[in-house]
């Protein structure tokens, strides 16, 4: 019965495009799956909500990541227990009042995160305002394998893993089978139901139709060896004796800007097209015959569902690095951070191993999980369903907290 739409609302943060890219991939199945059924609200609750230090975190991975000793002693020292609850009781301080307020101005009935520190905070708030049975809690995880321990809390309702390797992670950490359900990293639905030919894509993308096509980026920021790679590229997609190219690049900056303005001053003797952050990844992706890129999760499930065989050329330090057993052990690529190595593995697939290729290519679509957003979107109507018709929520949150932690 709808006799009115249900509130969701997803907690997520900044940082990185992964997030933030699953979060609005989820909205968009919502609205595409059920219309009007349900009203999504996805919030980044370190931006607009909270003080020091989550409205930092944003800017705090930017400069982790940048300085990779650092974010191993981030990331693997916040994972014993005692210390991430102690990080934990610091974070609680600064921003459950936040959640509750997130509470009182969205009245959710369902709530999603796709963050890995975000369970225990509004887990603990529900139970605190005495609403965890009355609101749907689920998970999100955006790791493809090596996931944050964060990740995991035993009072979610549903804990929605991408891949086999993380719902063993999850059952390690206590959560009953009963509680995991394992779909696939949810991708924006555009994405997914795209149908595009290649020839035509070119076409509109102003490419070469005829050669084949290397697509190079690092995520959303343009990190890795982007520069260095191009550069590798150039030369082995050029054949010298017969003095014209093998195959074309695209190279995709992302939000690096200093990458695009360098790339765009050289001047190429193979086609390529030098582009900054594109809202058309299907396209781009669409249009090429392989992929570089760093290990992002994201980048990844969107290579897998076009078919693209990866070459990894990078990775950040703790949650990136399971993502390339995920690719190389499914046959759907290969890790090189050489970037002559990288170039020529490529000019020998447009060349010589084409029927590397293929093989590759074909191991990447078995791999794809192209409707996994609508499958958690589906069982999370499901669980609504299960929970009966419900009187409206009543939020008459009581404002003193303690937090025992
Ligand atoms: N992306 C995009 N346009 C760009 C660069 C990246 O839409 O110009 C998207 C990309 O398609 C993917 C996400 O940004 O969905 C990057 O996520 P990923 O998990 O690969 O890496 P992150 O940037 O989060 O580290």
């Amino acid at each position: 019965g709808a006799d009115r739409p249900k509130n969701v609302l997803v907690l997520m943060s900044d940082t990185g495009g992964g997030h933030r890219a699953s979060a609005e991939a989820i909205r968009d199945a919502f609205s595409l799956e059920f219309g009007d059924e349900y009203r999504v609200f996805v919030k980044d609750l370190g931006k607009e909500h909270a003080g020091w230090p989550l409205n930092n975190m944003e800017r705090t991975y930017k400069f982790l990541v940048k300085h990779v000793q650092l974010w191993k002693v981030a990331f693997h020292g916040t994972s014993p227990r005692w210390v991430h609850c102690l990080y934990l009781a610091a974070l609680a301080s600064f921003y459950a009042k936040e959640v509750e307020a997130g509470l009182m101005k969205y009245k959710p009935d369902i709530i999603i995160s796709v963050h890995p520190l975000m369970q225990h905070i509004p887990l603990w708030v529900l139970k605190w305002q005495k609403l965890q049975k009355r609101v749907v809690f689920v998970t999100v995880i955006t790791d493809l394998n090596t996931c944050h321990p964060t990740w995991f809390h035993d009072r979610v309702t549903r804990c929605y893993c991408p891949s086999e390797a993380v719902s063993k992670r999850a059952l390690l950490k206590g959560l009953e089978p009963s509680q995991i359900r394992v779909f696939g990293l949810p991708i924006r639905p555009s994405f997914c139901l795209a149908r595009l030919n290649k020839g035509d894509l070119r076409g509109e993308l102003e490419m070469d139709l005829q050669l084949p096509a290397v697509l190079l980026m690092g995520g959303g920021e343009g990190m890795g060896p982007v520069k260095e790679t191009a550069i590798a590229l150039e030369e082995a997609l050029f054949d010298a004796s017969l003095r014209k190219p093998i195959g074309q690049i695209v190279v995709i900056c992302g939000r690096n800007h200093f990458l695009h303005s360098t790339l765009q001053l050289i001047e190429w003797k193979v086609p390529v097209k030098i582009k900054g952050f594109v809202t058309h990844m299907e396209k781009w992706m669409g249009a090429c015959d392989c992929i570089i890129t760093k290990a992002g999760p994201g980048t990844i499930a969107e290579a897998l569902i076009r078919g693209l065989p990866i070459i990894l050329n990078d990775f950040i330090p703790g949650q990136e690095v399971g993502n390339i057993p995920y690719v190389v052990d499914n046959g759907a690529g290969v890790f090189s951070d050489n970037p002559k190595q990288t170039a020529s593995l490529v000019a020998r697939w447009f060349g010589p191993d084409r029927e590397e290729l293929k093989e590759f290519s074909q191991n990447a679509l078995k791999l794809a999980q192209p409707n996994a957003v609508f499958d958690i979107v589906r069982d999370i109507h499901e669980l609504v369903q299960q929970q009966g018709p419900m009187a409206r929520i009543a939020y008459s949150l009581n404002s003193s907290f303690s937090y025992p932690i």
